[in-house]
Parts: C-alpha cells; sequence; structure tokens
C-alpha cells in the first residue's frame, strides 16, 4: 500500500466542528453533554487514541466485542486493499464474487458438525432474521409444520437492533420504541449466573429453566412454534456462562418438537470464548448458527447464517437479498482474520490467556463491590453488588462511575448491566491484560470508598 493510500496517520482533526452534533450516536445525550463524546482516529495493537490524543488501553475488543485481533492489523488492511481493487462488488444473485464462495467453504469446515451451507448477510442482526426466515421457510417446505411462524426467545436476550431479532432482544429496553414489533415471538427465562432471573438467591437450577423451555412450546402451540434462538453465552448482565448441561437438553427439546434451534455466535463465535464456536464448550449442533463480529474482527461489515444442507435442499430459493450482504471486501477481510486465527493458533491462545484473565480478575474480589468474576476465554465480567448477602445488582450508574474512573486512568471497558465487561484482542500480550486489571482495581477502590 502506498504512503498516499495508507491513512493510518490521521490528520489533524478540528474537535469543535465534530462536536457540533452533526451525527446522532445511540447513547442518551445527557451524558454526551456529562462525558463528552468519545472521538477516536486511531489505534494499534489493543491500543486507540482519541482525538485529544489521549491514548487508553482498550479492554473491549474494538468497543463492541468484535476485535479479536485489536486495532492496525496491516495484514487485514492489506487483503481488504487488494480485493477492493481486484473486484470491490459482484452482488448475491446470479452473479458473486469467487471470494465469497471461497469464505462460504471454510466456513463448512470450521461450523460444528454437518453445518455447511451458508447465506452472507452485512450484519449479526441481519443474519438472525435470515435464521428465521429460513427456519420458517424450511418447516413449511417440507410440510412438516406448513404453519410454523412462532419463534422463542430469551429473558434478556440480545439478537438485534431490528424487525424480529429486536422483537427477541430483551435487554435495556431497547425493545420499546419499536413495539409491537414482530408478531409470534416470545421469551423464556434463562440460567444466569450469580444471580437467577426467577428468584433472587435462587441457584441456576437447569431442570426448571429447561421446563420453561418445553411448557412455552407446548403454549404456543409446538405445529406453530418453527424456532428458539439462544447465545450460548449471554452477553447481558456480562458473560452469562450456562450451566453444562441446559444446552445439551436444550437440542434435546427442540428436536423432540421439531423446533429448530439457531445459535446466535454473533459475539462468541470466531474464538471469543476460547473455541471456534461456543456451543463445542456442550458438543451441542444446532440447526442454523448465525455469525459476525470476530468472523472480520470488526474490519468489515459481515454477518453470516449457516445451516445443513438437509435444511437449505428443501427449499427451491431462498431469497435474503441485501445490496451490501457478503461484500467482496467484508469476505476477503474474513479470510485474512481466519488466516491470523489459524496460523497464530489463536483460538487457543484466547483460551489459554482467558485463563490467565480471569485468575487476575478474580483477585478483585476481595473488593466488598464485587460480587463475582466470571468468565470463558477472552470474555470476562465482573459483576458488582450493593450486597453480597442478597447478590444484589447496583444501580447501572454506579457500573458507570466504574467505567468512567477507568477511563479517566486510560483503560476502556464495557458496563453491562451490573457488570463491567471485558473482551480483550486475543494475542493480547499478559502485561498489557494486567496493566488494564491493574487500573480497573484502582476505579473500583475509588468508586467504593466514595460510596
Ligand atoms: N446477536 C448478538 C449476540 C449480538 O451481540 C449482536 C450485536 N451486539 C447482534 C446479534 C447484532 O449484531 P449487529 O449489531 O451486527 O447487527
Amino acid at each position: 500500500m502506498s504512503e498516499t493510500t495508507n491513512r493510518r496517520v490521521a490528520a489533524p482533526v478540528d474537535v469543535g466542528r465534530l462536536t457540533r452534533s452533526y451525527i446522532w450516536p445511540a447513547v442518551p445525550k445527557d451524558r454526551i453533554a456529562a462525558d463528552g463524546p468519545m472521538i477516536l482516529v486511531s489505534g494499534s495493537g489493543a491500543r486507540v487514541r482519541d482525538v485529544r490524543g489521549k491514548s487508553y488501553l482498550d479492554l473491549t475488543g474494538n468497543i463492541s466485542r468484535v476485535s479479536s485481533l485489536g486495532w492496525g492489523r496491516e495484514s487485514i488492511a492489506q487483503a481488504v486493499y487488494g480485493q477492493l481493487q481486484r473486484l470491490h462488488y459482484a452482488g448475491q444473485g446470479e452473479y458473486q464474487a469467487d471470494v465469497v464462495f471461497e469464505l462460504a467453504a471454510k466456513l463448512a469446515d470450521l461450523t460444528p458438525g454437518e453445518l455447511e451451507v451458508t447465506s452472507f448477510t452485512e450484519s449479526g442482526t441481519t443474519a438472525n432474521e435470515a435464521a428465521f426466515k429460513l427456519a420458517r421457510a424450511h418447516l413449511q417446505a417440507t410440510g412438516r409444520k406448513p404453519r410454523a411462524y412462532k419463534v422463542i426467545s430469551r429473558w434478556n436476550a440480545y439478537h438485534g437492533s431490528a424487525g424480529g431479532p429486536l422483537a427477541a432482544t430483551d435487554w435495556n429496553g431497547l425493545r420499546a420504541p419499536s413495539e409491537p414489533g414482530t408478531p409470534g415471538i416470545s421469551l423464556v427465562p434463562a440460567p444466569t449466573r450469580y444471580r437467577s432471573q426467577l428468584r433472587p438467591g435462587a441457584p441456576a437450577d437447569t431442570a426448571t429453566y429447561l421446563d420453561c423451555l418445553e411448557r412455552q412450546i407446548l403454549h404456543e402451540g409446538p405445529e406453530l412454534v418453527a424456532a428458539f434462538i439462544a447465545e450460548p453465552v449471554m452477553q447481558a448482565g456480562g458473560v452469562q456462562i450456562p450451566p453444562d448441561d441446559y444446552f445439551p437438553q436444550v437440542r434435546e427439546i427442540c428436536s423432540r418438537y421439531d423446533v429448530l434451534f439457531i445459535a446466535d455466535e454473533v459475539i462468541t463465535g470466531f474464538g471469543r470464548t476460547g473455541e471456534w464456536f461456543a456451543m463445542s464448550h456442550w458438543s451441542v449442533e444446532p440447526d442454523i448458527v448465525t455469525m459476525g463480529k470476530a468472523m472480520t474482527a470488526g474490519y468489515a461489515p459481515l454477518g453470516a447464517v449457516t445451516t445443513r444442507r438437509e435444511i437449505w435442499d428443501a427449499l427451491p430459493v431462498f431469497f435474503d437479498l441485501h445490496t451490501y450482504a457478503g461484500h467482496p471486501a467484508a469476505a476477503a477481510a474474513a479470510l485474512a482474520v481466519i488466516e491470523e486465527y489459524e496460523q497464530h493458533g489463536l483460538i487457543e491462545r484466547a483460551r489459554v490467556s482467558g485463563e490467565h484473565l480471569l485468575k487476575r480478575l478474580r483477585a478483585l474480589e476481595r473488593h466488598e463491590l464485587v460480587g463475582e468474576a466470571r468468565g470463558v476465554g477472552m470474555w470476562a465480567a465482573v459483576d458488582l453488588t450493593s450486597d453480597r448477602s442478597m447478590r444484589a445488582p447496583v444501580a447501572p450508574e454506579l457500573v458507570r462511575q466504574v467505567m468512567l474512573r477507568a477511563r479517566e486512568r486510560g483503560l476502556i471497558v464495557g458496563p453491562t448491566g451490573s457488570a463491567i465487561e471485558l473482551a480483550p484482542p486475543y494475542d493480547i500480550p499478559l502485561e498489557e491484560i494486567d496493566e488494564g486489571i491493574e487500573i480497573l482495581d484502582q476505579a473500583i477502590e475509588e468508586v467504593e470508598r466514595e460510596r
């Protein structure tokens, strides 16, 4: 790449002009007024620089858990650049780019078991929407369930920001402005660590949650229920790792009622939990898997939905057309990202470095404010509590205080309900993990002292 095309060195920026509200960020306005907008200009590895020249250690995976590989990865930028020069567009119908076929073949190798036919989208939301469509179309086309249209999701789920996936989302009041939304979507409670969704203080009792799912299928009418969707590890409330016996039995229940099981691996897919796909932790093969984020490590927008050949074969055609779905530059980014994962053993590295991360975070449990530190692979959460005996969650404002204190000290972490969430790049040096946790420790201590 020539010097003129390489814009890694950001041009000087007129901060006043940028902050004059020409953009509509998804943040409450009073927060922007109080904290100022965070305008980022350049990054390298786990470090990112803002418009005022301040540098931060980013332990959130490029803010939205997308970047498994950190900022400024030359090999991926080069792959995107080369693809844009060679063939920047081909569409999704009769004409398609070779690189998209290549990526689909690669996904067939990487996804669990018999999952091997892919349709690409440009986001996780549209991948989930495609999964809902696919489940309905399959069951109707085969005649097994000609009227099936309903989808069952879970309390606190996040599946996307529009349409069916938004209706299947149950987090932070995000759904409210779009209600009544897509019909036929209902929710069941999910097992959570530390705090039960059902009764304060109750343990994660797998049987109860499985019973809720089975009863909901019966209640909605099994002949009308097309799919059940779940994040293998739920983000809301901070990295909610289910009990080991939950998903294998979910699989059985879905099979029993011919309900297609959709695993939403948009966050967990491509190594975040130390496996290529998180469902492999429990040797469970879903009927459909959706992906996004770490497939391109944030270097280009891409989503995908992959299923078994038999599900695809039942359909004469599957119309899921978006102008920018499966963009060749994004497919090239994904192939380059996967090559990095494979060449440098980064999925295994995420697992091993994740153990270090969790061990260090557990030391924070000495704070009265910290109820539990938990994690899997390179994804961890520090759950804050106002009352350890009751495991009462702290107010979101307090979590925000911790996040802001950390930010003042040059560390970016994410607030998620009552928890602070971390999702570092897979190949971050361990010293940088230690450095970040040191800062988080100080931030928690400060907020605790002032409470
Ligand atoms: N599913 C999950 C589990 C997610 O975390 C997200 C994004 N946070 C989505 C779906 C939606 O993906 P996107 O924002 O790319 O539409």
